[in-house]
């Protein structure tokens, strides 16, 4: 028997793990008795939840009418917390708060706005975005998103050779996190939004073909690179080594990518 690929442990693995959330459409990709189940229900209940809650993912889930795994439709808050709770920054004064997105039965789309300023801004048309901030904690639980779907996909492969040091950092990353440091995360535009929805309906007004999600596993250099694609971000980490040099970004031909970083020294200033 394998031990969990995440804690080492001999747990038992008895639940299916979605390599990729079945909340973005996955049904199909899954690990058996790699993952433990203590390991499965942390990566569900903490870490996709927030992803697929709180982060530009949480936006495309919605603004594409992914259902949830319930298949409801979705809608999402994306307000940061009132206080960071843990370690990392949750908080940043610039985040438009009280914003959120809702998709409809006939896969319109509305924004929510509980913000009195800035329905003042709307109506009196001085606005006409909203803001996001990556504060440490959403750029955090999405390196550790990728890495853990970019390590399970190498252990769909290759179970032995995802088990193997190279990747030790990056399995810790995503199941304990780190306060000190973030993974860093390249991002980069793709497509656009007219690609995404093909043929939107047939005959009978159904949903044909809704392109949410995409992802690549490279092998660049000395890297291992998972290339995932959400609405038209491209998403881009290195798996086997946490600091790749700035020649990875030479790599990728196309869109020019951008890092989103804090320093390990704004991680411990805590702005709220
Ligand atoms: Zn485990």
């Amino acid at each position: 028997m394998n031990t969990c690929l995440f804690c080492r442990r001999s747990n038992p693995a008895t639940r299916p793990e979605h390599i990729i959330p079945e909340a973005l459409g996955n049904d199909e990709l899954v690990l058996h008795g790699e993952v433990c189940d203590k390991c499965n229900q942390f990566f569900g209940s903490k870490l996709e939840s927030f992803v697929l809650e709180k982060t530009p993912l949480a936006f495309w889930r919605t603004f594409l009418g992914i259902r949830t795994k319930h298949k409801h439709l979705p809608h999402v808050d994306l307000s940061q917390p009132r206080k960071s709770k843990g370690r990392l920054p949750a908080v940043h004064g610039l985040h438009d708060d009280g914003v959120g997105f809702t998709c409809h039965e006939d896969y319109s789309v509305s924004a929510d706005v509980d913000n009195t300023n800035i329905i003042r801004g709307i109506v009196g048309g001085a606005r006409s975005q909203f803001t996001f901030v990556f504060t440490p904690l959403v750029l955090s639980m999405m390196g550790r998103f990728f890495c853990k779907i970019g390590v399970e996909l190498v252990c769909l492969d290759d179970p032995q050779r995802a088990r193997s040091q190279s990747f030790d950092q990056a399995r810790d990353f995503a199941r304990l996190g780190n306060s000190r440091s973030l993974w860093p995360v390249f991002h980069g535009q793709s497509g656009t939004i007219q690609d995404l929805k093909k043929q939107q309906r047939d005959a009978d007004g159904l949903l044909e073909e809704v392109f949410c999600y995409e992802y690549r596993l490279l092998e660049v250099a000395s890297w291992t690179v998972l290339v995932f694609t959400v609405g038209t971000d491209a998403w881009i980490v290195s798996l086997n080594d946490p600091y790749p040099t700035p020649a990875i970004l030479e790599t990728f031909a196309g869109p020019k990518l951008d890092l989103i970083w804090y320093s390990p020294g704004e991680l411990n200033q805590r702005r709220d």
